[in-house]
């Protein structure tokens, strides 16, 4: 789940990491003047709150010097689409402004904490030239970018030693500089973050650090331990309506494009049957993931969710039952289908654990189902029916 940058920063508060001093959030330009009063004399900067980066860029973010100004600023913003480099062509609708007391920078940097793959560890990423060319520069210039690898989690302030030194800070700054580092490792870790990322952490003129962007994104495998999260994520616009719906019911589930709604499981299976699909010349319109333990009740509600995607033209499940048994998803599925009429023609595989007893059961409900032997000849036999609707 990606937290907005008003998100991002209430957690980064909670561990101390310093930040700009706000007015609050803004959701109607009505609210702006209480702001405003709050933070005392401006400059003030307004900050588009939508998930995308590259908001500086887009002309999401505006410095402002008086009342008026900002409440022109304010008009222009709230309610409008943002297009910027990262959510193009789409854009996104700002929704709210979050409103901080204008800095003078005098150096901007970059860091960040995230997962590097091919490590399988978390990394600390340093750039002593951060704020909105940071893209450029990791194309033009990547030796300027620095990484070190967390072992166990924890970094060991030896490895930052001297990262600073160019950058020309008074005394004490380093070691300022090392603390805050430790405060955004800790955050990674404690939350199952997947992504954190200060961009710019700045040095002001006056000489203080602070945080003055901030991005993360929690990993959504980890939600059930943060119950305060979870709780946000199902109200979140990152998510679909039907994802939120799936969160709440602790299903796994991906809305997409194409036209062709998938029930498997097992994430390498799913990856599997949306390439097979590709492949017949069809796309997927979701995927949901009923994994290893789903029973009779989950998989009846994983359906409905499915089905309630108006852009499904066919359904193909995909299941090799291991752990979950094949008589479970038959009997899901036929329950589902005590409520639901299924409008669209729904194309099986069905193989493994109890095989027979689920197409027993399937065979004797009358349902018309179009079975299938193979991957490939299920996704041929759903992206040929998907075009016949
Ligand atoms: P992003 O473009 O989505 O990453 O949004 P940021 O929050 O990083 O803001 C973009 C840029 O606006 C920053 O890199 C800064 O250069 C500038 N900016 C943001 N807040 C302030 C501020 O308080 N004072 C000044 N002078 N510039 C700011
Ligand atoms: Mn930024």
């Amino acid at each position: 789940m990606k937290l907005l940058e008003y998100q991002s920063k209430e957690l980064l508060r909670r561990y101390g990491v310093p930040l700009p001093r706000s007015g609050g959030l803004v959701r109607a330009a009505g609210h702006l003047g209480k702001a405003l009063k709050e933070l005392g004399r401006g400059p003030w900067v307004l900050k588009s709150q939508v998930f995308s980066g590259g908001r500086g860029a887009a002309g999401g973010i505006r410095l402002v010097r008086t009342a008026q100004e900002a409440a022109c600023a304010a008009g222009e913003l709230l309610g409008k689409r943002l297009v910027t480099a990262q959510n193009a062509p789409e854009g996104e609708t700002v929704r709210a402004l979050w409103v901080e007391g204008a800095l003078e920078i005098s150096r901007e940097l970059y860091v960040s904490v995230s997962i590097h793959r091919g490590l399988g560890r978390p990394v600390f990423t340093f750039c002593a030239e951060g704020g909105v060319e940071i893209e450029r520069l990791a194309r033009e210039s990547p030796e300027k970018i620095r990484t070190a690898v967390l072992e166990e989690g924890e970094f060991r302030p030896h490895q930052l030693r001297g990262w600073t030194d160019g950058l020309e800070l008074p005394s004490g700054a380093g070691e300022r500089f090392q603390e805050i580092v430790g405060s955004l490792i800790r955050i990674f870790m404690e939350q199952d973050a997947s992504t954190l990322e200060i961009n710019p952490l700045i040095w002001t003129a006056q000489g203080e650090w602070v945080a003055l962007d901030a991005k993360v994104i929690l990993d959504d495998n980890a939600l059930y331990r943060h119950p305060e999260y979870l709780k946000l994520a199902q109200k979140s616009e990152e998510y679909s309506k039907a994802e939120r719906k799936a969160l709440e019911a602790g299903i796994s589930y991906v809305s997409m494009d194409g036209e062709i709604g998938c029930m498997v499981n097992g994430a390498g299976l799913a990856m599997a049957t949306l390439d097979m699909i590709h492949l017949a010349g069809g796309r997927a319109a979701n995927f949901l993931d009923v994994g290893g333990g789903a029973d009779a009740q989950q998989v009846r509600r994983g359906f409905e969710l499915l089905l309630s995607d108006r852009k499904v033209r066919a359904v193909l499940v995909n299941i090799f039952g291991g752990i979950l048994r094949c008589d479970v998803v038959a009997r899901g599925l036929l329950d589902a289908f005590r409520k639901l009429r299924l409008g669209v023609p729904l194309v099986m595989r069905l193989e493994g654990t109890r095989v027979e007893e689920g197409r027993k059961l399937l065979g004797a409900s009358g349902l018309s189902v179009i079975g299938a032997e193979t991957l490939a000849d299920a996704a041929q036999r759903a992206v040929a029916a998907a075009r016949k609707v």
